[in-house]
């Protein structure tokens, strides 16, 4: 694959590049892709400022038109991007379908915002005038985004930035720079003017920081983990320019003695083990009540002995590879610190060959017991398929250990008290929050964000992400011949 600067595909300037390997199969390779410097994204970003005002004089309808056909062009290609993204990532297949189908949803609403309103009319003090407020575009935006969503993420970041009339420098994770690049295809493909959307792919400390440094790059929207996201805020901040921040998770699920026992176990395991539990919103954290602690221990147990691991292009699969070496040594390493702090292991944990024994980065679904709010396990993004059990006395230290900890994403409660489940909502540090559900999953078209640590106080998705890719402007239009 190339970078796509100015409507051109191309190689990076240096002419190097990397080999992305298949995690379940590092035999496989999945291509070569340009290893990017900051001479690369100076051009993407003169591409990106050259193509601004006409692409901000644009009818916004005319942009979301281009919307409309690219995700036309994601639908029809949703089951070859699937394959690649299962490929490419290790995201089981069924999985990966379903992301396809998302992005293209995700387009087509944010194609449908620009038949939506971009401001407001108020009645001022002067009742001769016309006071109004408009949103309007930013300017040049970076797109910095993780592999573990490759289309969804970068489809609610660009999407909306599109509509809007800003250009934008995207820079996929490397680990996910052919799916990355599948999508600009479409884009492109949809009839997008050269140097709307420009490809810039390579190492994130290189290009990321070349990014957030660029004195042209007005604002930069980052998904990824919370260490590179401050360090993106220092450059950032430091010279005004205009950032979002969606970081890591540390998600509970609450378990109170009245729940559906069976209900809880089905959707705490798939929240914990979907995607390897490589996903912001992965269920990490079971707090349970003592009461019922012993009975959905054994229902998890049950359960994760009932977890296939496998091939991510194997229909029957649940659990494909993590995404890298990097990232296996890392769970594996955060499961062996936990064990050295007490937690008992009750299931899993170990590595696991590819199919047919090749090398893969697999590891069996682990579940922990006797975890201590204050261990590795219990407060740290393991970004793995770890899930460990915290027992506690009732409700109140349940919402205070689900609380404890500086993460705020996603949060769950299995209850059949509407009181408790109220009680819940009202009081857990989360931006979402889901009364007998997963704590993963996200929908197209509402707010997404965390709180603390989580986030930059800022939501993506839905009619949300207007507030960070427009500002507003407030004018007061009073006829000349009125005294
Ligand atoms: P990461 O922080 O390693 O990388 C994210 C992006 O930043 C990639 O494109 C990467 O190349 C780039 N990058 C790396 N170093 C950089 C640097 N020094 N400067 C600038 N850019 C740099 O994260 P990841 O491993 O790709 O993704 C996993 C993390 O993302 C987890 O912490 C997860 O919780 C988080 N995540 C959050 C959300 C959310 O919406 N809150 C969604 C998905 C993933």
């Amino acid at each position: 694959m190339q970078n796509f600067i100015g409507g051109e595909w191309q190689d990076a300037e240096s002419g190097a590049w990397y080999e992305r390997e298949n995690p379940a199969r590092t035999r496989d390779i999945i291509g070569r892709a340009p290893l990017s410097d900051a001479r690369d994204v100076d051009r993407a970003v003169a591409a990106a400022k050259a193509a601004y005002p006409a692409w901000r004089a644009m009818s916004a309808p005319a942009r979301g038109a281009i919307l409309h056909r690219a995700a036309d062009c994601l639908a029809a290609k949703g089951p070859d991007l699937a394959v690649l993204m299962a490929r490419e990532t290790g995201k089981p297949i069924v999985e990966a379908e379903a992301e396809a189908v998302r992005a293209a949803d995700i387009l087509r609403f944010f194609a449908a915002e620009a038949e939506r309103s971009f401001g407001e009319v108020y009645e001022g003090r002067d009742a001769q005038a016309l006071l109004y407020t408009r949103r309007t575009p930013l300017g040049v935006v970076g797109i910095i985004s993780p592999w573990n969503f490759p289309l969804a993420i970068p489809a609610w970041k660009i999407a909306p930035s599109l509509v809007f009339g800003n250009t934008v420098v995207f820079k996929p994770s490397r680990e996910a720079a052919h799916t990355a690049g599948a999508f600009v295809a479409c884009l492109a493909e949809a009839g997008l003017p050269p140097g709307v959307l420009n490809l810039v792919v390579g190492g994130g400390e290189t290009i990321g920081q070349a990014i957030a440094a660029h004195p042209d790059v007005v604002a930069v929207s980052f998904t990824g983990s919370n260490a590179v996201g401050s360090t993106l805020a220092q450059t950032l901040t430091a010279r005004g320019a205009k950032i979002q921040l969606e970081l890591g998770g540390k998600n509970p699920a609450v378990v109170l003695a009245d729940a559906d026992l069976d209900l809880a176990t089905e959707l705490i395991v798939l929240g914990a083990v979907q995607n390897a539990g490589q996903r912001c919103t992965a269920t990490s954290r079971v707090i349970v009540e003592r009461d019922v602690y012993e009975p959905l221990r054994e229902r998890l147990l049950e359960r994760f002995s009932e977890i296939t691991v496998g091939d991510p292009l194997d229909r029957g699969t649940l659990v494909g590879p993590l995404v890298s070496a990097q990232r296996l040594k890392a769970v594996l390493g955060m499961m062996a610190r936990g064990e050295a702090e007490g937690a008992k292991r009750l299931y899993g944990g170990e590595r696991l060959s590819g199919p047919g024994g090749e090398d893969g980065y697999f590891v069996r679904p682990a579940l922990f017991d006797a975890v201590s709010p204050e261990s590795v396990l219990a407060q740290e993004e393991i970004f793995g398929p770890v899930l460990s059990i915290i027992p506690v006395r009732d409700f109140e230290e349940g919402i205070a250990v689900a609380n404890g900890v500086r993460y705020g994403l996603s949060a769950a409660v299995f209850t059949n008290r509407l009181d408790r489940a109220l009680a819940f909502a009202e009081r857990i540090d989360a931006g979402v929050v889901r009364i007998n559900g997963q704590t993963a999953g996200v929908e197209p078209h509402v707010p997404f964000g965390g709180m603390k640590a989580s986030s930059s106080y800022s939501r993506e998705q839905g009619r949300a992400a207007i507030e960070f890719f427009t500002q507003t402007k407030t004018v007061t239009i009073r006829p000349p011949s009125v005294s």
